[in-house]
């Protein structure tokens, strides 16, 4: 299972399609990917299968945009199925997700969200958190977007790797982790987010590991705004020289 994501100018399917592959050997069973296209719209294609499947239904996206993300999944909640795939969008079609991990208190959340009137088209834990960060954003108008993620991740148990995309926030990238790896590869008005730094040491040796429980708001204009999830406190980025070729 793996996240590869791109904010920048090069051609976001290519790098994430070919990251995904670089991740392929953590095995999986769906895939997908969504990209933020030229009008500021998700286009999203996910299938169960493999990389290739996911290639052969979305060849059309190449050259579309410049900003994305990708997901190969290994299901823990819900059969492996093209619902099931991530990204999971949210009910008001602006926020994609996508997570590797497990949402442990999904049900209690599913509940409170379909009393409010939230519908759910999957099966699985991840679903739940996409609508839980809507649920927020609608909640109060003023809040912004990563404000919204990390008040739905202090409401979850659980391990996570995400990163999420909002439609009004365009080339912007917020990943957050708690017991799952993340990599954010830093490069010259671009960068590059994965499970580790395989997809991306081609293109950048600079990188910035997450840590436990911090979350990161990445944006072209605005670089990169590490805060910890429960706390908001403001992090330096640790920048690492890769070794790997
Ligand atoms: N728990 C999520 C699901 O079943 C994510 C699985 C993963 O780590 O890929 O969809």
């Amino acid at each position: 299972c793996g996240i590869v994501g791109y904010t920048g100018f090069q051609d976001a399917y290519e790098i994430v399609i070919n990251g995904l592959r670089r991740l392929e050997y953590r095995g999986y069973d769906s895939a997908g990917i969504v990209l933020e296209n030229k009008d500021k719209k998700f286009e999203v294609v996910k299938t169960k299968g493999k990389v290739d499947d996911l290639v052969a239904i979305s060849k059309k996206l190449e050259g579309t945009a410049t900003v994305g993300m990708g997901h190969t999944r290994w299901a823990t909640h819900g059969v492996p199925s093209d619902r099931n795939s991530h990204p999971h969008i949210s009910n008001n079609g602006k926020i994609a997700l996508v997570h590797n991990g497990i949402i442990e208190n999904y049900d209690t959340i599913k509940t409170m969200l379909i009393e409010k009137g939230f519908t759910f088209h999957s099966e699985t834990d991840t679903e739940v958190l996409v609508n839980l960060i809507q649920y927020f954003m609608d909640t109060d108008p003023e809040l912004d977007f990563p404000t919204a993620i990390r008040l739905a991740l202090n409401e979850v148990y659980g391990a996570y790797a995400i990163t999420v995309m909002h439609e009004d926030y365009p080339g912007v990238l917020v990943v957050a982790r708690l017991g799952s790896p993340l990599a954010i590869g830093l490069g010259n008005q671009e960068y590059f987010i994965a499970s580790d730094a395989s997809p991306f040491v081609e293109f950048t040796k600079e990188a910035v590991y997450l840590e436990e429980g911090h979350m990161a708001t990445i944006s072209l204009k605005k670089g990169i705004d590490i805060r910890t999830i429960k706390g908001n406190e403001k992090i330096t980025p640790q920048i690492q020289e890769l070794k790997l070729s």
